[in-house]
């Protein structure tokens, strides 16, 4: 069966065969949630399963891309295909921190009309976490009563943070970061990446395949990202006032909290990468051109001294999520890293 679908996104097969033999027997659910790591091929896959339900030929190459409704469906103006995702403020120029209850019943209106085409209407939420809990409430009503030939696909990062009355009424897809041996086989492949590089990429995105394709299209972001790693580390062997003078760098007025959350994220994978090498597992890093640099500070860090340092991370990304001031959580972070 997998010959005839035409998905190109690395990895997932159980899940890519699990949505195709929905597509098969005609038989999808009313509401899914994707759930797992940011960056790994979730929207992807929403969108390439919503395009093949709504394709027109439904034959050996799905979807074709060719017919009206696929072409449509790429320009985003196929006209029963609905993306819910946060609005931007007109006045600060920044998305919304959620995704409103007017947003939600606006989208409520338009699948209670009737479908445009005799097919599928198909709501995918982005950033589901980010329905407040109005909003929530507002699209339970839609997921208890679904309306026929409506599949909502709700997508998260943060599963945690959805209503667990949403969750009850969707079909849960999780999904895994991608192996780094496929993305390195794709990259070689289908990308004709050099293998040297595509070694680096394939670890250092960490499962995320969506940013290996990024890092093979832009190799000027992945050496920045690369850069970006060494400073991170470097800023561990520095002074206090050294280390405060380099996050006044890092963290400008206009950052977002995505973008403070993600350097967390970076010195997150440089600890791990230490206790790696202090458990004799070195093969395994992510970072594996700081690989002297990492083993040089792995012999000076104890095991428990690494671990305590992630947790500080992870309660800082917490606190920057909760709009807490992001460069006074990152100075008070490297007190104690
Ligand atoms: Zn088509």
């Amino acid at each position: 069966m997998s010959n005839k679908y035409n998905w190109p996104v690395v990895g997932h097969d159980k899940i890519k065969n699990f949505l195709q033999n929905s597509i098969e027997k005609d038989n999808p659910a009313h509401a899914y949630l994707f759930h797992g790591c940011q960056g790994i091929g979730k929207v992807e896959i929403a969108m390439l399963f919503a395009k093949s339900l709504i394709c027109l030929k439904q034959g050996d190459s799905l979807p074709c891309n060719h017919c009206r409704s696929c072409e449509q469906f790429d320009k985003l103006v196929y006209p029963d295909l609905f993306i819910l995702e946060r609005e931007m403020n007109e006045k600060t120029d920044k998305k919304k921190q959620f995704v409103t209850v007017n947003q939600v019943r606006d989208l409520q209106e338009k699948i209670n009309k009737r479908a445009f085409l005799n097919s599928y209407k198909i709501v995918i939420i982005k950033e589901a976490h980010l329905l407040n809990k109005e909003s929530s409430n507002s699209l339970l009503k839609t997921l208890e009563e679904p309306t026929q030939k409506t599949i909502i696909i709700l997508v998260t990062d943060n599963k945690e943070a959805i209503l667990p009355t949403i969750i009850s009424r969707c079909q849960l897809i999780k999904f895994q970061p991608v192996d780094s041996d496929s993305i390195y086989s794709y990259l070689v492949d289908e990308k004709q990446v050099d293998r040297t590089t595509a070694k680096e990429i394939a670890r250092i995105v960490n499962g995320r395949a969506n940013k290996a394709d990024e890092y093979q299209s832009d190799s000027e972001k992945f050496q920045n990202d690369k850069q970006l790693n060494r400073d991170l580390l470097d800023l561990l062997k520095k002074s206090l006032t050294q280390r405060f003078a380099t996050v006044d760098k890092l963290i400008r007025k206009g950052s977002t909290i995505e973008e403070v959350n993600s350097l967390f994220d970076k010195l997150i994978v440089l600890f791990r990468d230490l206790i790696l090498i202090n458990s004799e597992n070195s093969n395994l890093i992510v970072n594996i051109y700081l690989e002297n640099e990492l083993t040089a500070l792995a012999k000076s860090l104890s095991s428990k001294k690494i671990v305590s340092n992630i947790n500080i991370l992870e309660k800082a990304k917490e606190l920057v999520q909760k709009n807490v001031n992001s460069k006074l959580v990152f100075e008070n972070v490297l007190v104690y890293l």
